[in-house]
């Protein structure tokens, strides 16, 4: 017979699919638009084109498109669209140190993103795709851009920000990693400069609240949430008098506040250098914070970390008691989180406590516990500093040494103390959060240009939309110089302005590429259109993305990001979503022998290596039976090799089965008895199995050892069953339902197994449906062991009494070669499960 060659197979069915374009879907108005189909939009996050594919892209467009195809099998119009997130560092980079363009490596990179796309056999409407660096798709990135800026949701203000001396380029906080740049390892420093923002801060509340509305991984809403830290108190005032300036502070404990004894401000504070100007440490401030830039925020905040800062030579006034307290600039302080500065209060809070210690600063005791003596906390020795800080709940505790509000219990306090700065003008009520304003300006050439101009006259003037796109002008340097190469296009540097018809600079930084990728899913419901961004009508018609799937390493930033611009863009009327994803499936990593793949280690999986070798469909279907999707797995060779091996076992039956058994079909023969029936009712039990895992969270791994279950009982009782026009229908019919439960899996082999016994395409056919009735005096699989050893797997009926299933353990031939010459001492039966035989 003939051998499984996957390659012959794949081609011939990528080749139909590619000429009918049988995965393309038309928007409304278009021919062959069927408004009576529910839609689904099934997407994986889109690629960063790089080299090759890599492993982890196999995992992912190989689950969306089991996702995608089992969509339109149960009715839905399915749009499944693919595209390249193509801007980024990692082209300039490698710009940098060849002189090969970015463009010509990143499309490069595209062709051959492509190419493997096409031969995996990826189900993609090829007429959406489209790339972030083209003029087509950034002119609206820019547009966007324009509107934003319009509702003032864009700003540039200064900022000290992360910089990276090598690439010299602004830094986001999580490009930071461990204080060094993410890129190139290089120490990150501090600089004050002019960076766009986007205002996300003003939407931290709806952020939040909207997590509620989707249906997404707990874990992945729980770091939403705490990246977004939401948390209440009161903003209380602190004035510096000699400048002054007034430094409003964050606290969830007013309560505390005649505990403060001294001040602290972050190293990245906006006015750290002049509050130390003219003082004597003014250069150690300097030489402080850029020492505090080059580390994480985790590193700095650290519990058990020495405490280290400098006298700022200035106080600030407390505004419940008159008090000067010192002002400190100290790296424990993040500008993260609230203000970015402090009071300290360093009775009841171990940082301030071991600042205070650190620095010999006053530490004062002015909560209690509730129940406690007097005005001394347990921790307090009695006379003198506390040895440790009272850390506990205001719900239990109550105020000492705190004027008016001594005696009263904290949460009260809490109140009262607001209430008395609120009437007073130096304190509110507030909620605070930890999201900051998106820092967007990137000096870097390989990015979209932000559509703006600076005239002389005019200042800040935003292009017309009628003068997008603002192309990215050919350049041949592009290696940072401390300001964005773009600089030195001098050409394209000076323009016209759009108001006054004078002379204009253009602006020179480029948009962080997290932009390009925070609006992608929008073009893809309209991705020709030339006159604007998208047709509200038509973008209606597909959002939300029912079926978001992507690494949970984006579980912050990308979401985050496209959730904001989403809500921002609603709110404009430019379109009607809350919410761009409204499932969202993040999946697990592949290692190798256990180890995570990487170049050094010389153990990355290339997957066109298993493609060309084993076909799409053995590394498709392995990478989705290796483990649960969402969880990591580890790769192993032998494990494709079993793959494989099954795909051909189900190639022969197929060629087997379609020569020996007649021509009728549909003889689905309920009146069937004896192995017939047990073949009709292991493929019904399999189509329950698969259809249930796949939807029970794409446990795919299940699923597919389903039809690896069915494939076995078929050959099992095929010898039987020839000959019987029943049995021969029930052969037709678990063979065509392997290739058709399998298609969403392994599509080619799939198509062939199908069409080789129902003579027809699966991908039009409708998703098999479960005879309930076949299911009743459903079979199951029993394992035998003895001595606590696999040794058999049995076919009994579910309601087989216990003396059957023994009966039916000790008769398999496999059990009796173990069972020859031995006492059975012992048997245990695990109803539903198994038999263990103990011998002796
Ligand atoms: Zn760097
Ligand atoms: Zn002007």
């Amino acid at each position: 017979m003939e051998r499984y060659d996957a390659d012959a197979i794949e081609r011939r069915w990528k080749a139909v699919w590619e000429r009918e374009g049988t995965w393309e879907v038309p928007n409304p108005g278009e021919p062959g638009f069927d408004a009576t189909k529910p839609r689904s939009y099934v997407l994986e996050m889109l690629p960063y084109p790089s080299g090759e594919p890599h492993i982890g892209h196999l995992k992912v467009y190989s689950i969306g498109d089991a996702v995608a195809h089992y969509a339109r099998r149960n009715g839905y119009r399915v749009i499944h669209p693919m595209g390249y997130d193509a801007f980024g560092l990692p082209a300039e980079n490698h710009a940098i140190s060849t002189g090969e363009h970015p463009r010509a490596s990143t499309e490069a990179a595209i062709a051959s993103f492509q190419r493997q796309f096409r031969r995996w056999g990826i189900s993609i409407d090829w007429t959406r795709e489209l790339s972030t660096h083209e003029p087509s798709y950034y002119r609206w990135t820019q547009w966007i851009f324009l509107r934003l800026l319009e509702r003032g949701l864009a700003y540039r203000k200064e900022a000290t920000v992360k910089w990276c001396p090598k690439d010299a380029t602004v830094l986001a906080n999580e490009q930071v990693i461990d204080g060094r740049c993410e890129r190139c390892g290089s120490p990150v420093e501090a600089r004050q400069l002019e960076q766009w923002f986007f205002r996300i801060t003003d939407y931290a509340e709806r952020l939040l609240e909207d997590l509620d509305s989707i249906d997404w991984p707990p874990h992945v809403k729980t770091m939403q949430r705490n990246w977004i830290g939401r948390s209440e108190g009161a903003e209380v005032v602190f004035r510096c008098q000699e400048l002054g300036v007034d430094y409003p502070v964050f606290t969830t404990r007013p309560d505390t506040l005649f505990g403060a004894t001294f001040f602290v401000i972050a190293p990245e504070h906006p006015d750290v250098f002049r509050l130390a100007a003219g003082t004597p440490h003014e250069q150690r401030v300097r030489e402080y914070v850029n020492r505090a830039m080059t580390e994480s925020p985790e590193e700095r905040g650290a519990e058990e970390r020495p405490k280290t800062g400098v006298p700022l030579g200035r106080t600030v006034t407390n505004p419940v008691n008159g008090e000067e307290l010192p002002i400190f600039v100290a790296d424990y302080v993040l500008v993260e989180y609230g203000t970015g500065a402090i009071m300290a209060v360093p009775a009841h809070d171990q940082r301030d406590y071991e600042f205070a210690k650190a620095f010999g600063l006053e530490i004062r005791t002015v909560v209690v516990p509730s129940d406690g003596e007097g005005g001394s906390p347990e921790a307090d020795g009695g006379e003198g500093d506390p040895s440790a800080p009272f850390v506990g709940h205001s719900e239990n505790e109550r105020l000492v040494n705190s004027g008016p509000f001594t005696g009263m219990p904290a949460p009260e306090a809490k109140q009262a103390i607001t209430e008395w700065l609120q009437r007073r003008g130096l304190g509110k009520l507030a909620v605070s959060y930890r999201l900051r304003d998106w820092l967007i300006s990137r000096q870097r050439y390989w990015g979209c240009p932000i559509p703006v101009v600076y005239c002389e006259r005019d200042g800040l003037v935003p292009l017309p939309d009628d003068e997008l796109p603002v192309l990215l002008p050919e350049i041949e340097d592009f290696a940072p110089r401390g300001r964005s190469p773009l600089a030195a296009a001098e050409d394209w540097v000076a323009t016209t302005c759009p108001a006054c018809g004078g002379p204009a600079r253009r602006e020179t930084d480029t948009m962080d590429t997290f932009v390009d990728s925070s609006w992608y899913f929008l073009r893809y419901c309209d991705p020709r259109n030339d006159s604007a961004a998208w047709d509200r009508e038509v973008l209606e018609s597909w959002m939300p993305v029912d079926q978001y799937i992507g690494g949970v390493e984006h579980a912050i930033l990308h979401l985050m990001y496209a959730r904001f611009l989403t809500k921002a863009l609603a709110d404009m009327d430019l379109l009607g979503v809350q919410e761009p994803f409204a499932t969202l499936f993040t999946l697990g990593m592949i290692t190798r022998e256990g180890a995570k793949m990487s170049k050094s280690r010389g153990n990355v999986v290339d997957p066109a290596q298993y493609v060309e070798r084993y076909g799409a469909d053995t590394a498709r279907c392995y990478v989705l039976f290796i483990g649960p999707p969402d969880q990591d797995a580890d790769w192993t060779d032998e494990g494709v090799e079993g793959v494989h091996r099954f795909l051909g076992r189900l190639w022969r039956l197929k060629e087997e089965v379609a020569a020996r058994t007649g021509e009728e079909r549909g003889a689905r023969s309920e009146g069937s008895t004896g192995d017939a029936r047990r073949l009709l009712e292991k493929s019904h039990w399999a189509i329950d199995k698969v259809t249930r895992d796949i939807e029970r969270g794409f446990q795919f791994n299940t699923a597919i050892a389903a039809v690896m279950e069915l494939v076995n009982a078929a050959y099992r009782l095929k010898d039987a069953l020839y000959g019987d026009p029943a049995g021969e229908a029930a052969l037709r019919f678990a063979t065509s339902t392997a290739g058709s439960l399998l298609f969403p899996f392994a599509p080619h082999l799939g198509a062939e197994v199908y069409d080789a016994i129902e003579g027809g395409r699966v991908w039009e056919d409708p998703w098999p449906q479960v005879d309930r009735a076949l299911l009743e005096s459903d079979t199951f699989t029993l394992v035998v062991q003895v001595n606590g050893k696999l040794r058999a797997r049995v076919e009994a009926a579910v309601d087989a009494p216990e003396e059957e299933l023994l009966r039916l353990a000790r008769e398999s031939a496999a059990v009796k070669r173990h069972l020859d010459g031995k006492e059975i001492v012992k048997q245990i039966v695990v109803p539903g499960k198994l038999v263990n035989l103990v011998v002796r």
